[in-house]
């Protein structure tokens, strides 16, 4: 038996996640369930899972639930509620679902703390990477990826030698706006960017997935996960999601891994793992599918892809920059102050503007991350 805690439970990977492990309840227990605000979800799960544990972050939405579940329930509150929920002894693996940079400070504790981390976030490995990696490394933490496309690679890479690889490639449904001109891109509409072709997630990835940011940023995540150099991960556009990425050795074999495009598929075998388990879901009908396609990146029409390249090359403090500038224009797009084209720009003025520090400590990360927040405000006051 599997003693589980989720972070982001009432999220799309929390959902889903929860949705597995309510097909095997003879192996995996929830101990610990997480959400920031949306206590009626989070109420629901606890009715469902009876977890012994409970955080909630928003401290009004934690006093609201409080009267309404069991005294003998241990409700945490704030981001330090957080923290002391991770470091619960009954929990052998964390699922990090806590969509971006405040998956940070909880997947530090989680390393701290010695947990096996199934991990959904890529902000926070954008963030801080090698600070991560060193630190997991070191306590002997295994880090299983949830991302699909980070799934199939790690899936891939298992039992070869990763000096022998020479390209991975990460694939890229496209997003809802692949087919169209860059000048279509003018006056998007959020319900347009919510609207993804192939995935059902959160606010935030689905706009990174219009914009294409979502594939920068798993480039970073490729690198820091498995310690790969730059030029080596190439992004392929397929449309139909069905290969989740591909890894090619030097001798010019590619593997691939290949499912149905749902997420509950490697976020099972992230729980399961070394086991496979059976799964309900139906699989791929190959005469169905009828083609694969592959297409080039467009990095005129998405600029989201070069900026992550640039971060990720230039490296130090520039990633976490990235992903703070990133953070705040896509929220500033999700309140209506700043046009769906414009994200990049600003991301790109804020990158010009930081002096990079190349050996970061933490504070030196977290201090970017918020210089960039402001910064990026700035921009978008001056455009508007
Ligand atoms: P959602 O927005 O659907 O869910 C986010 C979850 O995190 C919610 O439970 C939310 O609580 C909670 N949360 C948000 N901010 C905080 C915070 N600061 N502190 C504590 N809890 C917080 O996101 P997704 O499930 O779509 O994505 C989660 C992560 O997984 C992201 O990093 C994303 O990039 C990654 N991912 C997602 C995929 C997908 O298919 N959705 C695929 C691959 C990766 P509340 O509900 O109360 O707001
Ligand atoms: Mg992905």
């Amino acid at each position: 038996m599997k003693n589980i805690t989720i972070l982001g439970s009432t999220g799309s990977i929390g959902q889903n996640t929860l949705q597995v492990i309510k097909q095997f309840p003879d192996r995996f227990s929830i101990v610990g369930l997480s959400a920031n605000s949306n206590i009626d979800i989070l109420y629901q799960q606890i009715k469902e899972f009876h977890p012994r544990f409970v955080c909630v972050r928003d401290q009004k939405a934690a006093v609201n639930l409080k009267p309404k579940i069991s005294p003998k329930i241990k409700l945490f509150m704030g981001e330090d509620g957080l923290e002391e929920l991770v470091g619960q002894k009954r929990t052998d693996e964390i699922v990090l679902a806590i969509s971006g940079s405040g998956g940070l400070p909880p997947l530090l504790k989680a390393i701290e703390s010695e947990k096996t981390i199934i991990l959904a976030n890529k902000e926070a490995l954008v963030m801080a990477g090698s600070i991560i990696m060193n630190k997991s490394g070191k306590k002997k933490v295994k880090i299983i990826p949830i991302d699909s496309e980070q799934s199939a690679i790690w899936q891939c890479l298992d039992g070869q030698d990763k000096e022998r690889l020479k390209n991975i490639y990460l694939t890229a449904s496209g997003g809802p706006f692949r087919e169209k001109n860059k000048k279509d891109l003018q006056n998007i509409s959020i319900a347009q960017v919510l609207r993804h072709p192939k995935w059902k997630m959160g606010k935030k990835i689905s706009v990174d997935s219009a914009t294409l940011m979502n594939k920068g940023l798993e480039v970073l995540e490729t690198m820091f996960l498995f310690d790969v150099e730059l030029d080596k991960i190439k992004i392929l556009i397929h449309p139909q999601a069905i290969i989740h990425s591909m890894v090619e050795f030097i001798d010019g074999v590619i593997l691939a891994q290949l499912s149905v495009t749902d997420m509950r598929i490697p976020i099972q075998y992230a729980l399961s793992y070394p086991e496979r388990l059976p799964t309900a879901l139906p699989g791929i009908d190959f005469f169905k599918l009828k083609e694969l396609k592959f297409e080039k990146p467009d990095f005129k029409k998405f600029p989201c892809l070069a900026l992550a390249y640039r971060a990720a090359s230039e490296a130090g403090t520039m990633p976490a920059v990235l992903n703070a500038a990133n953070e705040a224009s896509v929220d500033e797009f999700l309140k209506g102050r700043l046009e769906f084209i414009s994200i990049p720009e600003v991301i790109e003025r804020v990158l010009n503007r930081h002096k990079n520090i190349k050996q970061p400590g933490l504070g030196d990360i977290l201090e970017a991350d918020n210089w960039a927040r402001e910064e990026a405000l700035r921009v978008v006051n001056r455009l508007g």
